[in-house]
């Protein structure tokens, strides 16, 4: 079958931590693959993988066995900034920066001119409803606020896919079922992928597919 279309596509990838008898296998024997467009829950127990597996998945981290392959990206080094987005589940956002500067860095490390990388930026936040606080400092925002301006951040350069691990694990129900909505709801008519590690049944279930990690086995569906 031609995979050329694929974002990602992992054949048996292995990850472990550690050497002899203290290793952890961390990842055993993955694999997977993502199409552009797919909403992919990816389920496990803390400890079972998920957070080395998006790593690999997204090029920050290299298996110690096994092929991965970005077809329809490039190269590992081609994939940031740009192409494949992270949101984390602590707010990841550079204090010393205000949100609109946060929001507009991916876009002026990707060398945008600074007046585009604005505009970007402020139509991001936007997006999320976020404009009234794009002069603050990240540590003048509730947690599900720097959540929501990473996940500005996430979308400002349009990427392909999104790797976002546990990123409501930190907030109330409420507030993370918002940040699911808008985060759904600014990917509607695009066809960027969206990979999300969680343990939450509730934000699994807004997906299209879920995947089980359990002790580093992945069972995708
Ligand atoms: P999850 O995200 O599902 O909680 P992780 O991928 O973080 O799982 O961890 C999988 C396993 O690998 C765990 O046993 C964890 O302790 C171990 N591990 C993760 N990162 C490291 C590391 N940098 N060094 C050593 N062990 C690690
Ligand atoms: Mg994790």
């Amino acid at each position: 079958m031609n995979s050329t279309h694929l974002l990602v596509a992992a054949d048996a990838v292995s990850r472990q931590y550690g050497q002899g008898l203290s290793a952890v296998v961390a990842v055993s024997t993955a694999t997977c693959e993502v199409e552009p467009g797919a909403r992919i829950a990816l389920v496990g127990p803390s400890g079972s993988g998920k957070s080395t597996l998006l790593q690999l998945l997204g090029g920050l981290d290299v298996p110690d066995g096994g092929q991965i392959a970005w077809p329809a990206l490039g190269s590992r080094d081609e994939l940031r900034p740009g192409k494949v987005a992270y949101v984390f589940q602590t707010p990841s956002l550079l204090p010393a920066l205000s949100v609109v500067e946060n929001v507009e860095l991916p876009l002026l490390l990707g060398n945008r001119a600074p007046a585009l990388a604005r505009r970007a930026a402020c139509a991001s936040l936007d997006q999320l409803g976020l404009t009234h606080l794009a002069e603050r400092l990240p540590e003048e925002l509730s947690g599900g606020q720097a959540q929501r301006v990473a996940v500005a951040r996430a979308l400002v350069a349009k990427p392909r896919l999104i790797l976002a691990d546990e990123p409501t694990g930190q907030l109330d129900h409420a507030t993370a079922a918002q940040l699911l909505d808008s985060l759904l709801a600014a990917l509607v008519g695009t066809d960027t992928a969206l990979l999300i590690a969680t343990h939450d049944r509730a934000v699994a279930g807004r997906m299209e597919r879920s995947w089980q990690m359990q002790h580093g086995i992945l069972e995708v569906s």
